[in-house]
Parts: C-alpha cells; structure tokens; sequence
C-alpha cells in the first residue's frame, strides 16, 4: 500500500485499467533506470480537460525530441482521459500521463531492437487556488538555475526540479524563481512572468525553460485585454524592479507573486495585469 494516496482509485498502464496499488512495472524500465521518459499534467473542470489539444501536442513533441515511438494516437488518449476523468467523478481533477521508452537491458545508449513504451496514466482530485491565494499572492525565492541544457522538453528527469522545490519548502515559501546568467528562466514547476511599464515579460521560448500550456494561453488572454507583450530575456535588476509578478501552471493557473526574498512585490498586492488576466483565465473556464 502506498501512503497518501487513494490505493483503490483506477489508473491506467499499458493497455489496462487496474487498482493504483496494483499497477506495477519493471524495475529495468528506463524510467525507473535513467528517468528516461515523459509525462504531462492535463488539468479538469467539473469533467472537462482544458486545453486538452495543446497538452497534448506537447506531448507528442517531448516524446518526439527523446525519439520514443508515440504509443497512442490522439483519439486513443482522449479515451484516456475521459475513461480516468469518469472513474474520478464529477469534482475537478488532474490526469498525469506518463510514457517512458519501455523496459530493456541496462544501457545508456537506446536500445537497438523495437521496444513498446510503457504508458502509465492516473486522475488525482484538484483543489483550484481559493480566494486567499488569488488575493494574497504566493511567496517565492530566489535561486540559481542548475539544471540541464533541455528544460523545454516535458521529461520525467525531475532532480533539478525537485531539489529547487525543496529548497522553496525548506524557506518557506511557496516556489522559487531560478536564473541563469543573469537572466530569469522559471520556477520548479511553473512559469514565471513580469510586468514592466505595464507590458507583460515573459522568458523567450527556448531551451531553457518548459514552454507551459499557458504560455500561449497568457499571451492570448493579453492581447484580448489590450496588455502589450514581450518575449525577451528578463535580467535579474528588472524582476528585482518589476511592477508584478505572477506564475502560471496547470494546478496554479495563474497567481500573483506578492513576495520575493522576504520583500513585498511592488505593493505585496496583486496587481492590475494580473487582475485583468486572472479575470479572462475564470471566463474561459466559465466557458469550458
Ligand atoms: N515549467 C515547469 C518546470 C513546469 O514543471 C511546469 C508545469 N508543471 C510549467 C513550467 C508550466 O506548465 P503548464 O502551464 O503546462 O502547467
């Protein structure tokens, strides 16, 4: 039995649904052995995936970039969603999908001969942020970016990610924004974004951070509220200096950053970009 989970909820692996307690795998899977695979985190309202083609193309392109076979067409994991997302019932929930190249000998290099990779998918319930986060803001630090060269691919090697969100935790805080050469790339597990002049910054879409499904979705919700929009480099003196700050994710959508190294963002309240995209954000999920 695995602690903090529901053991009896129903997952998806390899072409079977069973009981999450039953669902097993290879230990010579190469995601276990070398974190050698991909994954994606589709959000649900009330039943409904949002932005489920976008999460989805993602998908395809993490698995292209590591060249493991995409094992399901589209169709097949649209069933998957909605199979997990009926066996979870009505409340809002998150899918995680998760593909790793399959189970071989251990060696680094790809093995040679055909391999089936393993597809592994689970529904876990969501709590959408509450009014104190949307109104309070989250908290974050300020560390350096040690990661790999490939944020952008959706992979399932997740040690930097993890040791940056444990050092958010051991501060106390709720994420960290992480900067290489001087420059802003991304939280442990979301996106990060500046307002300057009330033009909204976010880092180019490049290989060092994971371009977020909201990513588009912010630009979307800017230009529908008239708010400029830059993809640029962002140095460390103009997040210091910014007029606000937010982060994007699936579970988070999008929320203010009111308080950076123990210092209040601008004011330490939300300000009036986040205002007008956290408004379009619930009108599309209104809409869903
Ligand atoms: N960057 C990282 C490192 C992430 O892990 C995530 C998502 N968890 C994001 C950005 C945001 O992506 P999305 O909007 O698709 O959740």
């Amino acid at each position: 039995m695995i602690p903090d989970v529901d053991n009896d909820s129903i997952v998806y692996l390899n072409g079977q649904y069973k009981k999450l307690a039953e669902a097993t795998i290879s230990v010579l899977d190469r995601g276990f052995i070398f974190g050698d695979g991909i994954y994606e985190v589709v959000p649900a309202y009330q039943g409904k995936p949002f932005r489920m083609k976008e999460h989805l193309a993602r998908l395809e392109r993490s698995l292209a970039a590591l060249e493991i076979r995409c094992p399901l067409k589209a169709a097949d994991w649209q069933s998957l969603v909605a199979n997990l997302l009926q066996q979870h019932g009505p409340g809002d929930a998150m899918v995680y999908l998760q593909v790793t190249r399959g189970v071989a000998r251990r060696d680094h290099a790809f093995p040679v001969h055909a391999l089936e990779p393993t597809v592994f998918g689970m529904v876990s319930p969501f709590t959408p942020p509450g009014v104190a986060q949307r109104t309070q803001g989250l908290s974050v630090i300020t560390i350096p970016d040690e990661r790999w060269l490939h944020c952008e691919i959706k992979s399932v090697s997740l040690l930097g990610n993890v040791l940056a969100k444990q050092q958010a935790v051991r501060a106390g805080v709720d994420e960290v924004i992480q900067f290489r050469n001087g420059f802003m790339s991304e939280g442990a597990s979301s996106n990060i974004w500046a307002v300057r002049n009330g033009e909204l910054l976010a880092p180019p879409r490049d290989n060092l951070i994971l371009e977020g499904i909201r990513y588009g979705f912010m630009q979307e919700l800017a230009q529908a509220a008239g708010i400029p929009f830059s993809a640029r480099p962002i140095s460390r003196e103009e997040v210091d200096s910014a007029d606000e700050l937010m982060l994007t994710s699936a579970t988070k959508e999008v929320l203010p950053i009111t308080r950076c190294n123990g210092k209040p963002v601008a004011g330490g309240q939300p300000g009036p970009v986040y205002a007008a995209l956290r408004a379009g954000y619930d009108a599309a999920l209104r809409s869903l």
